[in-house]
């Protein structure tokens, strides 16, 4: 029988290169492709939806259903739109799950994913910082395998395959540092959009991209790599490393440190996600170490990269603080895309959200309240952003 696959956000970066992978593997000949989704893009999610010959396309704007039937007429694919819809979705039967969709909108149906005790590739690290304990005691209710797509903890993931978890004694987490690895803070306060989405390695969602030039990215992995490995936060190192070679390492007890290497291409960690127990061969470049000759290692500076220390923080905090910390640095990123306030206000409106609300919650907490907290740090961030607009045409 062919495997049953979704694709969760099929139309973003990860989605794509999933959806590229898929195609060189056989395709609609080889997979049972039972859902893919997407948002704006229409024309890319009918597209992959034929070419794939999905059951189901689902966009996640309610006003889009009625391009996306269009788009899909006389094709015998089912249309289908709104966030109810992705959760429908997700509750079909399949066997491998994409969540690749962007942010905190990607944590329900990521979870209803999780109720199938199938495999579940975890591209979206928003489920498990917003919301870790209750996706991990989903997916452990369901005996759902979850496999990290986010390359760093893939990395991790396979350093620590057959290895006793007990000898496991720090993870080390590399970051590129982005295209501000350099910059001084006044230099970064001034950063425009185009700057801080110009990545110098990976090739990724604007989001994420900007995401990665305030260390933000790094924060939100370090919160991950708690909930994924079950480790203490002064177990989680973080390491700039420039060139993106080196995507993780394991450190044991005995000294012995792991890494796991390969070129920039994210269809490394999903290729092993898709093939997994398995690897097959996959058309990402072989890495040359000679021509790379050197690979830099430096600490990460949490002075001029705030988001490194506001993890911290939020580990410290627990309870949905990961939630608070996301949701505000989402708010704050529209901001900032939005040019109502700086690069460097991003970090200092997440600070306040932290100090300002409560993370507290019991461990049995469930989806209404992240939901409910998420929605309380957004609101403290737009307000802040509102305020300091208003100061300052005063
Ligand atoms: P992207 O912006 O390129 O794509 C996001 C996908 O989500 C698209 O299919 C989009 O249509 C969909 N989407 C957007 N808003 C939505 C909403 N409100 N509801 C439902 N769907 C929505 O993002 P990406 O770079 O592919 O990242 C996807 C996820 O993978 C993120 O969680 C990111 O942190 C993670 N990730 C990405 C990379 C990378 O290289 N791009 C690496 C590691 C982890
Ligand atoms: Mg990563």
């Amino acid at each position: 029988m062919k495997r049953r696959i979704s694709i969760f956000g099929s139309t973003g970066s990860i989605g794509v290169n999933t959806v590229d992978l898929i195609t060189r593997q056989g395709g609609a000949d080889a997979y049972d492709v039972v859902a893919l989704t997407g948002a704006s893009n229409i024309a890319l999610l009918a597209e992959q939806a034929v070419a794939l010959q999905a059951d189901v396309a689902v966009t996640a704007r309610a006003d889009k259903r009625d391009a996306l039937e269009a788009a899909l007429a006389g094709t015998g694919i089912e249309a289908a739109a709104g966030p109810e819809a992705l959760i429908a979705a997700a509750a079909r039967p399949a066997d491998w799950i994409m969540s690749a969709i962007v942010g905190a909108a990607g944590l329900a149906p990521t979870l209803e994913a999780a109720r199938q005790g199938s495999v579940l590739a975890l591209a979206n690290k928003e489920s498990l910082v917003c919301a870790g304990d209750l996706l991990l005691r989903e997916v452990a209710a369901a005996g759902t395998r979850l496999l990290p797509v986010d390359s760093e903890h893939s990395a991790v993931f396979q350093c620590l395959r057959g290895e006793s978890r007990a000898a496991l004694d720090r993870v080390i987490l590399t970051a590129s540092g982005g295209p501000f690895r350099d910059w001084t803070r006044d230099q970064m306060a001034r950063a425009t959009l185009a700057e801080a989405v110009a990545h110098p390695n990976w090739d990724m969602g604007q989001r994420i991209s900007i995401d990665s030039a305030s260390m933000f990215n790094k924060a939100l992995e370090v919160i991950e790599a708690k909930y994924l490995f079950d480790i203490q936060p002064d177990q989680i190192e973080v390491l700039v490393h420039p060139q993106s070679i080196v995507h993780s390492l394991v450190g044991f007890t005995d000294g012995s440190v792991i890494a796991q290497l390969g070129p920039p291409d994210m269809r490394g960690a999903i290729g092993y996600a898709l093939n997994y127990p398995e690897r097959r061969a996959l058309p990402v470049e072989r890495l040359d170490l000679a021509k790379l000759a050197c690979l830099d290692f430096r600490h990460g500076d949490a002075e001029r990269f705030p988001a490194l220390r506001l993890a911290r923080k939020a580990l410290e905090m627990g309870g949905l603080s990961g939630a608070i910390l996301n949701a505000a640095k989402e708010a704050a990123m529209d901001a900032f895309i939005a040019g109502r306030i700086g690069f460097l206000d991003m970090a200092d409106h997440v600070e306040s959200a932290l100090d300002a609300l409560s993370a507290a919650a019991d461990p049995t907490y469930s989806l209404e309240h992240v939901i409910a907290v998420d929605a309380r740090a957004r609101a403290h961030v737009t307000a802040r952003v509102t305020q300091g607009e208003d100061l300052s045409h005063a």
